[in-house]
């Protein structure tokens, strides 16, 4: 049996993020704090047990030693509707670096444009987890660099495969940083990766936790992008400690990404100010207002407890 009490909440999402209307997660305290547990409700129990040793990690062991009291983090929109822009760039105060997830050049052009009319100086990161061929990847960021030059931060996992990203590299001259080639392989040689990227992203929850991310890190040696994966304050909490306590951080972190929920936990979230981020602990005051259906609550608790049996 799971040896904490679960309080698991429903969180609406912002314009279908990830394509859901509301983000499940369950929260616990622990010795040590507060703590999220919220691997994606489609996810296996193998892939969600990563995400538990994580939650478990940061309510029983103290956090690591912060190197920093803040952290710079990015705006990050998903692939939106050109008019929602301004809007949503509006939650992310002070960032001047605007992750931006895209299909393609042709239409996705617009979504940087409209960001450029409100902060003239972006640096855009673009991601495509996966979604291009080798040609597409080419054709698409060749489009890009002309258009905005100068302007392209790195594009993220433009390509699954590793021989593509290799090749990608070899021929047109844009910083390349692996996520999905990180958290998807993580029994795989990783040290590999410095010969087809430049940047490293590293979640909290999908790495397995602070040690874990530490290893990976100490594995990469690459420049690291600490980000998030929809999680509330507290899941974002530990990803902050987790980026405070790296001292070879790449740039700004995607911990912003509380803006793309409709409320949160608490009610002193953490959300960017003048493009800083406070690293500091959450006590979620807020849980009763979001909390599920005993349905939904029960279908929690089953699933941690199959979970917990099978990593302990
Ligand atoms: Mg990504």
């Amino acid at each position: 049996m799971f040896p904490f009490q679960l309080k698991v909440v429903s969180i609406p999402v912002k314009y279908n993020f990830r394509q859901i209307k509301n983000r499940e997660i369950a929260l616990f305290e622990g010795p040590e704090g507060w703590s999220e547990f919220s691997p994606f409700i489609e996810y296996n129990n193998k892939e969600s047990a990563t995400w538990l040793k994580a939650a478990l990690e940061s309510a029983t062991k103290p956090a690591p030693k912060p190197v920093r009291n803040e952290v710079e983090v990015n705006a990050t929109l998903p692939n939106m509707k050109v008019d929602q822009v301004s809007t949503l760039l509006a939650s992310f105060n002070g960032c001047t670096t605007v992750k931006v997830k895209v299909n393609d050049f042709i239409n996705d052009q617009f979504l940087l444009q409209e960001v450029l009319r409100k902060i003239p100086g972006a640096k855009f990161r673009l991601d495509v987890n996966g979604g291009w061929n080798l040609e597409e990847a080419i054709a698409n960021l060749r489009n890009y660099l002309q258009e905005f030059p100068g302007q392209i931060d790195y594009v993220e996992q433009p390509c699954l495969d590793i021989a593509d990203l290799k090749s990608l590299r070899q021929t047109v001259k844009i910083p390349i940083a692996v996520d999905e080639s990180i958290r998807k392989y993580l029994g795989s040689d990783l040290t590999r990766l410095k010969e087809v990227a430049d940047v490293a992203i590293i979640k909290w929850a999908p790495s397995g936790g602070f040690l874990s991310a530490f290893e990976v890190i100490e594995k990469i040696q690459l420049p690291v992008v600490i980000s998030s994966a929809l999680d509330s304050s507290v899941g974002i909490s530990h990803g902050l400690s987790l980026a405070a306590s790296i001292p070879n951080l790449y740039g700004p972190c995607g911990l912003a990404t509380t803006a793309l929920l409709e409320a949160d936990v608490t009610s002193k979230p953490l959300i960017a100010e003048n493009g800083y981020i406070k690293n500091r602990r959450i006590v979620p005051d807020l849980i009763e207002e979001f909390k599920v259906l005993p349905a939904r609550q029960s279908w929690w608790q089953d699933r941690v407890n199959e979970i917990y049996a099978e990593v302990s």
